[in-house]
């Protein structure tokens, strides 16, 4: 594996290797590597020839009030995990690379910005469509493999690599979870391990709010009112009081378009966003409806 920090050299070896014919599989993580992301390696493997992960914590995604500066940064060990997977390449960027001095451009896709995640966070997705945009045009992959953990993620960088003609194919991995069901994330590390068990709560609920639609309810407001009653009381109830509990947001909504539906029809997503004492938390599942 090699290590590249400089862009140019990584714009150049993806040039010889497309000219060899050779596909480009691209995983980009901001780093405190887990099982979630090592997954999505697996991904690009089967998918391309050669594969380049990037590590970047990129600090226009995140709020001023953000977690920018504390966020998790274990490069020591994901360089170990890394080179375990055997990938091509770990692209791991300054900060000063990636946005020098006098850097003015952002991508914006705000059909799908505004909703979810980008309520509480409304900078967020720009600076997410920002980097990868730039990633993209860095490594030049083929397809590059993102989590349905970020599912409306997923949805906003399809709808930008459509808008903006992107020779990439965006690739999905399913979520991986914890032994509890809680879903793997970089920021779990913020958690007590009895608050990691009490978290598993929220994709317990995620469940059963599923196996309720499975079994024919199609009430949207009884169905939220069923995972807010759910985490509130037996995530709080099993909780010391220090850890406050606070639902950012619950949908039931259109997995490929984010809309409200008027009836549940198709591929639908339960999101859920849960600010857990400090930490916000994510999980989403998928329903055939
Ligand atoms: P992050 O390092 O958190 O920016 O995530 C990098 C990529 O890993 C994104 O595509 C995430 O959706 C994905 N990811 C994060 N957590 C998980 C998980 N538990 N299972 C699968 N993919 C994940």
């Amino acid at each position: 594996m090699k290590v590249i920090s400089k862009i140019s050299e990584m714009q150049e070896i993806s040039k010889e290797i497309h000219k060899k014919n050779i596909s480009i599989g691209f995983v980009p993580t901001m780093g405190a590597l887990h099982k979630g992301h090592i997954s999505l390696i697996d991904i690009a493997k089967k998918h391309s020839r050669f594969v380049v992960v990037s590590i970047f914590v990129n600090p226009t995604q995140f709020g001023p009030k953000e977690d920018f500066n504390k966020y998790p940064r274990t490069l020591t060990k994901d360089l170990e995990l890394l080179s375990e997977k055997k990938i091509d390449i770990l692209f791991a960027p300054t900060d000063k690379e990636m946005y020098p001095k006098g850097y003015g451009t952002y991508i914006d896709v705000p059909d799908f910005s505004n909703k979810l995640c980008g309520k509480s966070r409304p900078t967020h997705f720009k600076g997410v469509c920002t980097i990868v945009a730039k990633l993209f045009n860095i490594v030049s992959p083929d397809i590059a493999v993102f989590g349905e953990k970020d599912a409306q993620q997923v949805v906003i960088l399809k709808k930008m690599i459509k808008d903006l003609n992107f020779p990439t194919k965006i690739i999905t991995g399913q979520i991986i979870r914890e032994p509890n069901g809680l879903a793997m994330s970089s920021r779990n590390k913020y958690l007590t391990d009895k608050q990691k068990q009490n978290a598993s709560i929220i994709y317990k609920t995620l469940r059963e709010t599923a196996n309720k639609i499975n079994k024919g309810e199609r009430n949207i407001p009884k169905l939220k009112k069923f995972i807010k009653d759910g985490i509130l009381t037996k995530m709080t109830h099993s909780s010391p009081s220090e850890n406050s509990l606070k639902i950012d947001y619950i949908e039931i909504i259109n997995k490929n378009n984010l809309q409200q539906p008027k009836t549940l029809k198709g591929e639908c997503l339960i999101a859920v966003a849960v600010w857990y004492g400090k930490t916000r938390l994510i999980d989403n599942i998928t329903v055939n409806c």
